[in-house]
C-alpha cells in the first residue's frame, strides 16, 4: 500500500468538520487497506506505532527533524527554522520546503530524480519510523536523522507534511479508539451493530491494530478469539456513582461489599515470574515510575503469573498515613526516580484479580476474584488488601463511609456480590458504585472536562488565555459537548503555561468531534482534561451538553465553574464526565432542592 494514499485520507479527515463524515472517510480508508498492513495503518492514523501500552513513542525533537529535512532538501537548518516560524507547524513547513528543495549533492540529485518514480509504501514508512523510535544510545541521533532523511528524500510534499507531523508526535487527527471501532464494524462486520463484539476484543487486548487485523482477515470470528494475556493490559472496569447510601444499597440488591476508595493512582500489574509490568488507568506503561511498586508485587504476590489491580497511594514514611493524590503525582517523572521514591514512598492496596496462573477470572463473580486475591497476596506494610466490609444496611454503610473519609480516603467503592458481578472490562457499570464525600457537601461535585477551545484574555491576562471552553463526553455519539467556560481557579503559573501547554493541540477550526454553539477564539483537538467544580448545574441555551434532554433547546451548564487545580493528565478525553452522568447529577440536584 502506498503511503500517498494514507496522506490523501489524512488530508480529507483534517478538512472535515462533521463527525459522521470522519467515520465514513475512515471506513473508506480501512476498506482500501490490505489486511496485512491494516494494523500499521490503524496505529499510524492515531499517530502511533504500537498500542499505547507498549510505551514506544514517536516524538523526535523538532530540531532533529529539521536537520533531517535539511539533508533531504538541501536547505539550511536556519532557512528551515525560519520556514517553521512562518508556518507555525512542522508539517506545513516540511511540505513547503520540499517544494523548493535544492540539489547539493549527487545523492540529492539521484534521489530527486526518483521522486515520483519510487513511491513510499506504508510498510517502508512504518518500519523506518520504528527504527527511528527504537534507536538509542551513542550515535542514535545521527541514525535517526539519516533514517528520516531517507524517507523525506522520496516523499512528495504532501507526504512530507504528514511524515513530519508523525515523526515529531504531532499528527493530531483526533481519532479516538471508539471511532475506529465503529469504522471497523462498518467496514468488515456488516454494520455498527457488530461493535459490541469488536469492542469486547478490544477491551481484553487494548490493541486496536491487533483487533483490526483480526476482523479484516476473519470478520467477526476474528474478534471472538481473543483471550486475556500477560503483557496485554485489560481495559479497566469503572464505577457508576450515586449520592446516598440508601440508593446504593437498593441498587445493589440490599447487600454489597464496600471498600475504601483510596485516593491514589490505579495500577494494573502483570506479573510473570520476576518480571512485572505496571499499567496506568489509561494503560500507559508506568513500570519505570514505580520500581518500588514492582518490588512489592514481586515479593507479595504469590503466584507465578498474575494480573492484579491495586491503588498506589503516597504515604508518609514516618507515620504510615496516606498522603493526598497531588503528592503522588510527583512520582510521574522521567528523571530523579530514586529521589522521588525516597521522598514519596507508596503503598499498594489491592482490590481485584483478573488472572492467575492460566486461569482467566474476568468472568468470575467478584467474591470469587476477591477470594483468589486474598489467597495469592501475602500482606505486608506496603501491600494490603483494600479495607472492606460486608454491608447489609444503610446506617452501616454511612458509618463505614465516615470511617473511610477519616482514614484519608475519598469515600467508598461499593461492589455487587451477585453471581453476574463479573469484571466488566472497559465499562462503567452498576456493579461498582462509588460514594464520594463531595457529593454530600456540595451542590456540584467536581467533574472532569475536556478542553476544546479557549478565549483570549484581557487586561492582566492579555496575551494569555482568559478562559477555556470545556466539554463533557457523549460516548454514544463519540463527541464532546460543551458545558462551561472556565476562567477562575487558575494560578498565575497555570495562566502562564497554558498557551504553551495547549499549543500542540491548536487547530484552525472546531474539531469534528466537538459540538459547540459558542465560537471560541482558539480551537483544540480534544486532548487535555481538567477537573472543575461549580455551584450548580443550570439549564442553558448556550451549551450543548444534554441538549434537549431536560427541556427543548436547552443544554446543561455549570454555574460559576472553577478549576480545582487538578490537571487530569491521568485521564484521556474519553474518560471525562459523560453527558449521561451530568444529566443524572442535574436530576439529583433537583431532588435535593425538592427535599
Ligand atoms: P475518580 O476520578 O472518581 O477516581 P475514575 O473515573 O478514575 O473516577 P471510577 O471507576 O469512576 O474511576 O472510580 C473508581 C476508581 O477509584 C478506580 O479507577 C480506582 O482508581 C479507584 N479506587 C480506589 N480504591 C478502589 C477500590 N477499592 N476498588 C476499586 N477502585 C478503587
Amino acid at each position: 500500500m502506498e503511503y500517498s494514499l494514507l496522506a490523501d485520507f489524512y488530508e480529507k479527515i483534517e478538512s472535515t468538520t462533521k463527525r459522521l463524515e470522519m467515520t465514513d472517510i475512515l471506513v473508506a480508508l480501512l476498506k482500501k487497506t490490505p489486511p496485512s498492513v491494516i494494523d500499521k495503518v490503524v496505529y499510524l492514523t492515531q499517530g502511533k506505532l504500537y498500542p499505547d501500552y507498549v510505551g514506544v513513542e514517536l516524538g523526535v525533537a523538532e530540531k532533529l527533524a529539521l536537520r533531517a529535512l535539511s539533508l533531504a532538501t538541501g536547505l539550511s537548518v536556519e532557512e528551515l527554522e525560519a520556514e517553521l516560524k512562518r508556518a507555525g507547524d512542522i508539517g506545513v513547513a516540511a511540505e513547503r520546503s520540499l517544494s523548493r528543495r535544492r540539489v547539493k549533492s549527487l545523492l540529492d540529485f539521484v534521489a530527486q530524480s526518483q521522486v515520483g518514480a519510487k513511491k513510499l509504501t506504508v510498510d517502508e514508512v512504518y518500519n523506518t519510523l520504528d527504527k527511528v523510535a527504537k534507536a538509542t544510545g551513542e550515535g542514535s541521533q545521527d541514525t535517526k536523522i539519516s533514517l528520516i532523511a531517507s524517507l523525506l528524500r522520496h516523499a512528495t510534499p504532501k507526504e512530507a507534511r504528514y511524515l513530519m507531523r508523525t515523526i515529531t508526535g504531532k499528527l493530531r487527527l483526533g481519532i479516538a479508539d471508539m471511532t475506529i471501532l465503529d469504522a471497523l464494524a462498518i467496514a468488515f462486520c456488516g454494520g455498527k451493530e457488530a461493535r459490541p463484539l469488536i469492542e469486547r476484543a478490544y477491551n481484553l487486548s487494548s490493541d486496536l491494530g491487533y483487533v483490526a487485523r483480526a476482523v479484516a482477515e476473519k470478520g467477526l470470528e476474528g474478534a471472538k478469539q481473543f483471550k486475556i494475556a500477560i503483557g496485554r493490559p485489560v481495559r479497566p472496569m469503572l464505577a457508576e456513582r450515586l449520592t446516598t447510601a440508601e440508593e446504593i444499597l437498593q441498587k445493589l440488591g440490599g447487600k454489597c461489599v464496600a471498600e475504601y476508595k483510596y485516593d491514589g493512582e490505579r495500577i494494573q500489574a502483570h506479573k510473570s515470574g520476576a518480571d512485572v509490568i505496571l499499567f496506568s488507568r489509561r494503560l500507559e506503561n508506568i513500570t519505570h515510575h514505580y520500581p518500588d511498586a514492582c518490588g512489592i508485587i514481586r515479593n507479595h504476590v504469590k503466584a507465578n503469573e498474575a494480573i492484579v489491580e491495586a491503588e498506589c497511594v503516597a504515604i508518609d514514611p514516618d507515620t504510615g498515613e496516606m498522603r493526598p493524590f497531588q503528592e503522588l503525582m510527583h512520582r510521574r517523572r522521567k528523571y530523579g526516580i530514586e529521589e522521588a521514591m525516597k521522598e514519596y514512598p507508596v503503598s499498594l492496596f489491592f482490590f481485584d484479580c483478573l488472572y492467575v496462573d492460566g486461569q482467566d477470572l474476568t468472568n468470575a463473580p467478584y467474591p470469587k476474584r476477591r477470594e483468589v486475591l486474598a489467597k495469592i497476596l501475602e500482606p505486608g506494610e506496603r501491600a494490603m488488601l483494600a479495607t472492606y466490609r460486608l454491608i447489609e444496611d444503610v446506617e452501616e454503610l454511612e458509618r463505614f463511609f465516615e470511617e473511610a473519609i477519616s482514614e484519608g480516603c475519598e469515600g467508598l467503592v461499593c461492589k455487587s456480590l451477585a453471581p453476574d458481578s463479573v469484571y466488566q472490562a472497559g465499562a462503567r457499570g452498576w456493579l461498582w458504585i462509588k460514594f464520594k464525600r463531595s457529593y454530600q457537601s456540595k451542590l456540584v461535585e467536581p467533574i472532569d472536562v475536556t478542553v476544546v477551545g479557549a478565549f483570549w484574555g484581557k487586561g492582566k491576562r492579555a496575551g494569555k488565555y482568559g478562559a477555556l471552553l470545556c466539554a463533557v463526553y457523549d460516548p454514544e455519539a463519540d463527541v464532546f459537548r460543551t458545558v462551561c467556560k472556565v476562567g477562575s481557579g487558575f494560578t498565575d503559573e497555570d495562566l502562564e503555561k497554558m498557551p504553551e501547554m495547549l499549543r500542540p493541540y491548536v487547530i484552525e477550526h472546531k474539531h469534528p468531534r466537538v459540538d459547540s454553539r459558542i465560537k471560541a477564539d482558539v480551537w483544540f483537538v480534544p486532548s487535555v482534561v481538567i477537573e472543575i467544580i461549580g455551584d450548580e448545574i443550570t439549564l442553558s441555551p448556550l451549551h450543548t451538553a444534554g441538549l434537549g434532554t431536560i427541556k427543548p433547546d436547552a443544554g446543561l451548564a455549570i454555574r460559576f465553574p472553577r478549576f480545582t487545580g487538578r490537571w487530569r493528565s491521568d485521564k484521556s478525553p474519553e474518560d471525562s464526565t459523560t453527558v449521561k452522568e451530568l444529566v443524572e447529577m442535574y436530576k439529583m440536584q433537583l431532588k435535593k432542592i425538592e427535599v
